[in-house]
């Protein structure tokens, strides 16, 4: 990588940030598309939210991303907003344009082109979303936008899904997000089921657990996605499968929620090729061998 005067730099927001794979991703991504930009990680603490994003736009610095926990903090130091970013109420991707920076959420569309790339489909489907938290509220917009015919929002605080449900509906003007709790699950009557995992259930040490037990609703769950990218096959992905179901962890979702950021600040597309080539790079990165 050779940086000289002419050298744009994009970054990211949060608190921590050393564990990140995104520089990973969008300096590889730089690199392979011959654009003269690096990308570096920025610790800011919680107090200090508006400043960085000033002093980024200050230092002409191209676009951020931002992670936990600033991603609605950042929200009113934007200068206009995507309307899927305002709907969801989180930020994770700002676009320097005239003023300041436009705020986007590529974390949902990025899920969603991962999934669009192993054939997994939300339209229509009845999907038992499972956690209320940053993600699992995000997912649950997401999935009415994209014409989810019912989604169960099972939260262990029931109080939880039931917030995050009130919101989404009333959001969309529909009914057809379901709060429930896990001892509810057996009340559920439709007998194919899209899972959505979004809770920190299972995330690497403790990766022998899983928010759903194992019973006959895995027999309905015809697909399981896991936003939990480590380790790549979590408990809940592997009672889905010993059940007959197809799975898909976390790890397209963190690569396209980049790609998408990225191809927002530079103006390229990146194809599917150039995709898996990162998508090599991240498993090699974490050790994942296949
Ligand atoms: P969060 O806001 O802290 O929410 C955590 C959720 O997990 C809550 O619904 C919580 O339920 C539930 N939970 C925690 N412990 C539980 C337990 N013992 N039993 C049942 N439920 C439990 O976290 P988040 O930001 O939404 O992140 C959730 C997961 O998504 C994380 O594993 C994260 O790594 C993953 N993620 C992945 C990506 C990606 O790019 N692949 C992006 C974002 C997030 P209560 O409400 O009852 O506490």
């Amino acid at each position: 990588m050779k940086i000289d005067g002419k050298t744009r730099t994009c970054g990211l927001i949060g608190n921590p940030v050393e564990h990140t794979l995104s520089p990973l991703i969008h300096n590889n991504l730089a690199q392979m598309t011959g654009k003269n930009m690096v990308y570096v990680p920025f610790l800011v603490q919680n107090d200090n939210v508006e400043e960085a994003v000033k002093g980024a736009y200050a230092l002409h610095i191209m676009g951020m991303n931002v992670t936990v926990p600033h991603k609605s903090a950042v929200i009113e130091h934007c200068v206009s907003l995507d309307p899927l970013a305002e709907k969801i109420g989180a930020v994770n991707t700002l676009v320097s344009v005239e003023g300041g920076y436009r705020g986007y959420n590529t974390d949902m569309t990025g899920l969603l082109r991962a999934m669009q790339t192993e054939e997994i489909y939300v339209k229509d489907e009845t999907v038992l979303l499972l956690g209320a938290g940053g993600a699992a509220r995000a997912v649950a917009f997401l999935c009415v936008s994209e014409g989810a015919k019912k989604v169960y929002l099972c939260n262990r605080t029931l109080e939880k899904a039931q917030q995050v449900a009130e919101e989404v509906n009333k959001a969309f003007a529909t009914d057809c997000i379901v709060p429930i709790s896990y001892d509810m699950i057996c009340t559920i009557t439709e007998d194919r089921l899209l899972a959505i995992q979004g809770t920190s259930v299972g995330l690497h040490p403790n990766t022998d657990n899983t928010p759903l037990a194992d019973g006959a609703i895995y027999d309905k769950i015809h697909t399981g996605v896991d936003l939990i990218y480590r380790p790549v096959e979590t408990k809940f992905m592997k009672l889905v499968k010993a059940h007959g179901g197809k799975t898909m962890n976390g790890l397209k979702m963190l690569l396209y929620q980049g790609i998408i950021a990225y191809e927002l600040w530079n103006d390229v597309t990146i194809d599917n090729v150039q995709a898996e080539e990162i998508l090599q790079k991240m498993k090699e990165e974490m050790e994942i061998h296949e």
